[in-house]
């Protein structure tokens, strides 16, 4: 199977077959882009069932819906370190869940907004968070504020067309403002070892897959510039010294799980 890259139209690639869900990812055959995809983008009537069952079913896995606070602290102490004193400044967090980010975010003196489409969502974030919460980035862009900081935590490997929602995303950001995006690394240890039992690639609301180059390629594209890798020294709360440890040597040969690009609008 053949297909043209989204990003930068060179031929891609079948890579592998998920038998789980009867999808085929794709890889797009140029060396300095390696962006891989799933062969067929579902409808958006389709996207919304399989997130009915696979996100916003109340009594499973409606935990994907946040990310975990002690985590998220850690997040936004790397991008302080990097961009300076984030007090007084404005965040918008696309894709925002149930608000444990924003909530981070407040305790760092940022001025709150987020995104969340879903109304069953939605209305689990706490009222005294006092943030405002859009539906969609239509009405972001629609209040026409301006944003220091905007945030996309595990969010673009779900959208159809990221290039696009980072380029509107940068029209709406101030002068010398940063963009954080936040994606699973299929350049990982774990994703190199399960392959298409990877649970990135089994996740059927997922459609697109970056490494490092692929997600710099997409940004690049959007306008987003000097994108520097952070490392955060993540320490999940629950793991022991030994998993800690591996954890560290992961992210420092750039083989851990996660990848997190901090980028400049100028
Ligand atoms: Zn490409």
């Amino acid at each position: 199977m053949i297909q043209q890259c989204p990003v930068c139209n060179i031929v891609a690639k079948e890579y592998l077959y998920v038998k789980s869900r009867q999808r085929h990812i794709m890889k797009c055959t140029n060396p300095l882009c390696t962006l891989q995809f799933v062969s067929r983008i579902p409808t958006a009537a389709e996207l919304r069932e399989l997130y009915q069952k696979h996100y916003y079913n109340e009594s499973e896995r409606s935990d994907y819906c946040d990310t975990d606070p002690v985590l998220a602290r850690q997040y936004l102490s790397s991008i302080k370190e990097n961009i300076g004193d984030l007090a007084g400044k404005s965040m918008l967090d696309v894709g925002c869940g149930r608000g444990s980010v924003l909530t981070i975010a407040k305790e760092f003196g940022l001025s709150i907004s987020g995104v969340e489409p879903y109304a069953a969502v939605q209305a689990h974030i706490p009222q005294a968070l006092n943030g405002t919460i859009y539906n969609d980035l239509d009405d972001v862009i629609h209040a026409n504020q301006g944003y220091d900081l905007i945030t996309l935590i595990e969010v673009i490997e779900h959208i159809v067309e990221p290039w696009k929602i980072l380029r509107r995303l940068c029209d709406i950001m101030h002068k010398n403002s940063h963009m954080y995006i936040q994606t699973p690394n299929v350049d990982s240890l774990r994703c190199v070892f399960q392959r298409s039992d990877w649970p990135n690639y089994v996740n059927p609301t997922h459609l697109y897959f970056f490494n490092e180059k692929s997600l710099l390629m997409v940004m690049r594209k959007a306008g987003i510039n000097n994108v520097t890798r952070l490392h955060v020294p993540v320490s999940y709360p629950e793991h022991n010294i030994a998993r800690r440890s591996i954890q560290r040597i992961l992210q420092h040969c750039n083989l851990d799980g996660s990848l997190k690009l901090l980028g400049s609008v100028t």
